[in-house]
């Protein structure tokens, strides 16, 4: 029997702060606007292949536009990615203070979405505080890149399969065996396609899934703004297409599109989906 593999597609929707960080201006409304936009667009992409992706969204992204959050989890999954400022680090803040906001953060989509929230992935990919996710009910959680990241972190010997830590199933996601070739939106987007399908290849030799991210401000012209040309690069439509492709291929290569959720149900139930 051929053994089943897994794509688990994911978006982090959030506000769009990058040009922030390069000491742009942007108002507070165009930020949530272009995200906004971006947003409709993956939506638009993923509904029309009828696959399932998990959508992991701040709470003051789901605030701002609580139906469209309650559209999405109709068909896909609604998990948490931090609370308040998209820059936050709960691992730096007093621990009192990380467990009342993520769980009111947590509280706050179960409450538009009319169902339970299982997964948490901590804004950047930095390393979340396990025990007080166990705390307040997650699952499973997706901040783990394991790969180099300059300035970011360094997790090139962090485990590259799933694990479960304090009763947490991390679910990191996919780079290649060995070389730690990642598959996340930045690399992804510059080395396009033939890149995107080269590590999946690679990812699936040993591995039953593979997971990648992206974000709404891919699917927006980034052109305007002063921002490093890597971080614009195949924006807008050219990722719209690329994805396009990829999903198409996935399919093809008989890959099933499941949320995380459902990935950790499958292995904790152990049930097959
Ligand atoms: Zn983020």
């Amino acid at each position: 029997m051929v053994k089943i593999k897994y794509a688990l597609l994911t978006f982090d929707i959030e506000e769009f702060d990058m040009p922030l960080e390069f000491k742009q201006k942007i108002s507070e409304e165009e930020i949530f606007e272009r995200s906004l936009t971006g947003t409709k667009r993956i939506l638009e992409l993923v509904n029309k292949h009828n696959i399932r992706a998990t959508f992991f969204v701040t709470p003051k992204f789901a605030n701002k536009y609580p139906e469209l959050i309650k559209e999405i989890s109709n068909k896909h999954e609604i998990a948490l990615h931090g609370y308040h400022e998209h820059s936050y680090n709960y691992r730096f803040i007093e621990r009192d203070r990380a467990l009342k906001e993520l769980k009111k953060g947590k509280e706050r989509l179960e409450k538009i979405i009319g169902k339970k929230i299982n997964g948490f992935r901590e804004p950047r990919m930095q390393k979340p505080p396990y025990s007080i996710l166990k705390k307040i009910g997650f699952k499973y959680d997706s901040s783990l890149n394991p790969t180099f990241m300059p300035g970011r972190y360094n997790n090139l010997f962090a485990k590259r399969k799933p694990f479960f830590t304090e009763d947490i199933m991390i679910i990191p996601l996919s780079v290649t065996p060995v070389f730690r070739f990642p598959l996340f939106w930045f690399f992804f987007r510059n080395f396009g396609l033939n890149y995107g399908k080269f590590v999946t290849k690679c990812s699936l030799i040993d591995q039953e899934y593979v997971a990648l991210v992206f974000h709404p401000w891919e699917f927006i012209d980034l052109n305007e703004f002063r921002i490093p040309y890597y971080f614009r690069r195949n924006c807008n439509v050219k990722i719209y297409q690329i994805l396009d492709k990829y999903i198409k291929w996935c399919l093809d290569k008989k890959l099933k599109f499941i949320s995380m959720g459902d990935y950790h149900e499958k292995n904790f139930n152990n049930n097959s989906i």
